[in-house]
C-alpha cells in the first residue's frame, strides 16, 4: 500500500471520493472526556458537504446509547445507528447466530445492557468471588458450572479473578488466559478483525470502496481499513506520532514492519 502525507490535492480526492467516513473514538476525536480540538468541526464540515460519519470503536465499557450521549456532550453529531462499539456488535452478532442456551459473559453492565436489548440470557457480569480456602479452588465440584451456556462473552471486566476465569474455560490478555484451557478459537469483534464493519455494512448497505476508516493507530484501525477493503486515514493525535512513525519506517523490528504495511493515507493533524 502507497503511504502518502495528505496534501491539498489527496484532500480534494477525499473529498470526492469517500462517501463514508469511519472514526475510530480516542485519540482521534477525543482523549478521555476532552475533545481534541478541531475533530468536531472536522465533524460537522464533513456532514455539511453530505458526508455520512460513523464512530466505531472497541471500548466494550460504553453502550451505543452512552456513546451517543458523550458525543453530544462533546459536540459531535450522532444517532444510535451512527455508533458501532464492541458490546453491542457482540450482541448483534451473537443474536445473529441463534444460540440456544445462555451467555457467560466475562464484562461489564454495558454489555449486559446490549445483551438485554437483545433478549438474549446471560448471567456473570460483577463479582464473583471464590468460597472458602484457596485449596477449594482448584477442586471442581466446588465451581457451579451451568449446562445451559452456549457461549461465553468476554470484554472488559473490572472484577475478572480467578473464579471468572475457571468458569469462562473458556479483552487481549484476559481471552488469552481463557482460550487455551477452554480449547475454542475466540470470534474477535473488536479491530482488527472486520465484524463492526461487516454488521455496518449490512445496516447501511456501505460499498467500501466509498468507506474510509480514520484512526490513530496502524495495528487496529487501518489493520481493519485494509482488511475490509477501504481507503484509511492515519491521525497522529493519539497512539500514533509522526516521530514514532518515522522510528517504524526505519525500524528492523519485524513487528513494526508489519504494522507500516497496513499504512495507506497519512495525515498530519
Ligand atoms: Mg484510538
Amino acid at each position: 500500500m502507497a503511504c502518502r502525507k495528505v496534501d491539498r490535492a489527496i484532500a480534494r480526492k477525499i473529498i470526492d471520493s469517500i462517501d463514508n467516513f469511519l472514526f475510530d473514538c480516542d485519540g482521534v476525536l477525543w482523549e478521555a472526556s476532552k475533545e481534541i480540538p478541531g475533530s468536531a468541526d472536522t465533524i460537522a464540515a464533513l456532514r455539511k458537504l453530505g458526508k455520512k460519519i460513523f464512530y466505531i470503536t472497541n471500548n466494550s465499557g460504553k453502550t451505543r446509547s452512552q456513546y451517543v450521549q458523550k458525543c453530544k456532550s462533546l459536540g459531535f453529531h450522532a444517532a444510535e445507528e451512527d455508533v458501532i462499539c464492541t458490546g453491542h456488535a457482540a450482541a448483534q452478532y451473537i443474536n445473529a447466530q441463534n444460540l440456544k442456551g445462555k451467555v457467560y459473559c466475562v464484562g461489564n453492565t454495558s454489555m449486559g445492557v446490549e445483551l438485554d436489548s437483545f433478549g438474549i440470557k446471560h448471567f456473570g457480569i460483577g463479582p464473583d468471588e471464590v468460597p472458602g480456602s484457596i485449596e477449594q479452588i482448584g477442586i471442581q465440584q466446588h465451581i457451579n458450572l451451568d449446562p445451559e451456556v452456549s457461549c461465553v462473552l468476554v470484554g472488559f471486566d473490572p472484577h475478572i479473578n480467578y473464579m471468572k476465569m475457571t468458569k469462562a474455560a473458556s479483552t487481549g490478555a484476559v481471552v488469552g488466559a481463557i482460550k487455551i484451557p477452554a480449547r475454542k478459537e475466540p470470534v474477535v469483534v473488536g479491530k482488527p478483525n472486520s465484524v463492526m464493519f461487516d454488521l455496518l455494512k449490512k445496516e447501511h448497505n456501505l460499498d467500501p470502496s466509498r468507506c474510509m476508516m480514520v484512526g490513530d493507530r496502524s495495528d487496529t484501525d487501518i489493520h481493519m481499513a485494509n482488511l475490509c477493503g477501504m481507503d484509511s486515514l492515519l491521525v497522529f493525535s493519539g497512539d500514533m506520532s509522526y516521530e514514532r512513525l518515522q522510528a517504524l519506517q526505519t525500524s528492523a523490528d519485524t513487528d513494526d514492519k508489519r504494522n507500516l504495511i497496513y499504512l495507506n493515507i497519512i495525515v498530519i493533524n
